[in-house]
């Protein structure tokens, strides 16, 4: 079988991530799988981007979810019931200490470790794919203007798999890429218009204002995130230097007040 150079696509499924995915099919460069990592907190509108994506492309989505131990009985989601019940150990020592992980934090971003693992597993499987020429190349959607964000990758390049940033190659801003991805129909339903970023919904990492924005026009993931809150117990509730119920009284005290 003849080899061929195989991109593999990391697809957060925003505008950037997708942008160069469509371009690196435009250009006629090879795609050997797309790879999209599902926390269970995305917005409903990225799962219809997925499909539109997959229809548009004619490629299949690979989408990976976080791991749960085998026996586990729950009707949560794997996030949600990391973000609530995982028994957290000590470092270094099987002596549980707190349950549930809770809201991350710059610092301690739990769900954005669990979902580099997953994706680096993911690779490291493919490269034992057969009539794939190695290395792989991991197309990491960073945009131009987000060369900064470089600086604080660790980068995980082996003989088998190097990472790759084909917007900051070719120039392409994370403007461009919108422009881009709406020229061709996709809307992602009109989110970009509320928020900078298309990413859990309720990351603790988003401005304040987005925040504000999703309780005032998305209602029911905002009642969401009051009902993971209430989940913790009241002393672990910390979001944001603040809780998400003493926001929700604050946004509608301003609401309220004009
Ligand atoms: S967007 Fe926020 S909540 Fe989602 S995985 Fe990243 S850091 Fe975690």
């Amino acid at each position: 079988m003849m080899k061929h150079p195989a991109n593999v696509v990391s697809l957060s499924g925003g505008k950037d991530s997708t942008a160069m995915l469509l371009m690196l099919l435009e250009r006629g460069e090879p795609v050997a799988d797309v790879v999209f990592f599902d926390t269970g907190w995305e917005f409903p509108e990225m799962y219809e981007h997925l499909e539109k994506l997959e229809a548009f492309t004619g490629l299949k989505i690979t989408r990976l979810r976080p791991r749960m131990p085998v026996d586990m009985e729950t009707d949560k989601s794997p996030f949600d019931w990391m973000f609530s019940e995982y028994p957290v150990a000590r470092r270094g020592t099987r002596q549980v200490h707190m349950i549930g992980r809770g809201w991350p934090n710059a610092p301690v971003r739990w769900c954005t470790g669990r979902k580099r693992d997953a994706l680096h597993a993911h690779f490291l499987a493919l490269t034992h794919r057969s009539g794939l020429e190695l290395p792989l190349r991991q197309c990491i959607g960073f945009a131009a203007d987000e060369r900064h964000r470089l600086d604080g990758v660790t980068k995980k390049n082996s003989a088998y798999c190097v990472q790759r940033y084909p917007l900051v190659e070719w120039g392409v801003t994370e403007a461009d890429a919108l422009a881009y991805c709406y020229k061709r129909g996709f809307t992602w339903g009109g989110l970009y218009h509320f928020f900078s970023r298309v990413s859990c919904f309720c990351c603790p990492l988003q401005p304040l204002d987005e925040l504000r924005t999703l309780r005032g026009y998305f209602p029911d993931l905002w009642q969401r995130m009051l009902t993971m809150e209430s989940w913790l117990p009241e002393n672990r509730r910390r979001f944001k230097d603040s809780s998400v119920s003493a926001l929700d009284a604050r946004f509608a005290e301003e609401a309220d007040n004009g």
